[in-house]
């Protein structure tokens, strides 16, 4: 089956959406992926995510519209569309400004992408952040008490060994990205191609 018409399944009715969406159910998207020539799932995401990331159609992740140019971006696993590019990137510079209670190496911690908001830019040297992504890492940090935080297993985790593995998970992303925006430009390219 396609990943396709799996997502388009999950969307049928509750019952067989949380079925779809199961951890067993997990190799079938493995499958179908694999099938589509699609790039390894990275292991910090779920095959489901992974496939709705390829292959969920064609709107923006945070506004649903369809109109205009969207942008598919592998460093910050999202796609957007320009308005929402504009709104939600945070060039690094302006981090300070935009963000004056958090530390700015929280920045350290977030995947970000080297192309700016505009439509048709192409990557600089510039950084840019998903500003959700800042909140929701600012949200994590503060679960840390005394550089030390209880995990739901009763185990506890050391604030030091967060921030290594985080920014060992954003290099992870970074080296990857590129082998899956060459895919993903295949495959739009053949789509452009065949189906107009
Ligand atoms: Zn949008």
């Amino acid at each position: 089956m396609e990943p396709a018409d799996l997502l388009a399944l999950s969307r049928v009715d509750k019952a067989f959406r949380r079925i779809l969406l199961s951890e067993q159910f997990s190799p079938v998207w493995k499958a179908a992926c694999r099938n589509k020539g699609a790039p390894k799932c990275p292991s910090h995401l779920s095959q489901v995510k992974w496939a709705y990331l390829l292959f969920g159609g064609s709107a923006c992740f945070s506004c649903g519209s369809n109109l205009g140019i969207m942008r598919m971006d592998f460093d910050l696993l999202r796609r957007a569309c320009v308005r929402c590019l504009k709104t939600n990137l945070v060039y690094s510079r302006r981090f300070t400004q935009l963000f004056p209670d958090i530390d700015p190496t929280i920045m350290t911690l977030i995947p970000h992408t080297n192309i700016g908001p505009h439509a048709h830019e192409h990557a600089s040297n510039g950084k840019y952040y998903w500003a959700d992504d800042i909140r929701d890492m600012h949200q994590e940090l503060s679960t840390f008490e005394k550089g030390k935080r209880k995990l739901r297993d009763g185990k506890t985790e050391n604030l030091k060994d967060f921030k290594a593995a985080r920014m060992a998970l954003v290099t992870q992303i970074v080296e990857y990205a590129p082998k899956c925006k060459k895919w993903f430009s295949i495959i739009s390219h053949l789509k452009d191609k065949f189906l107009k």
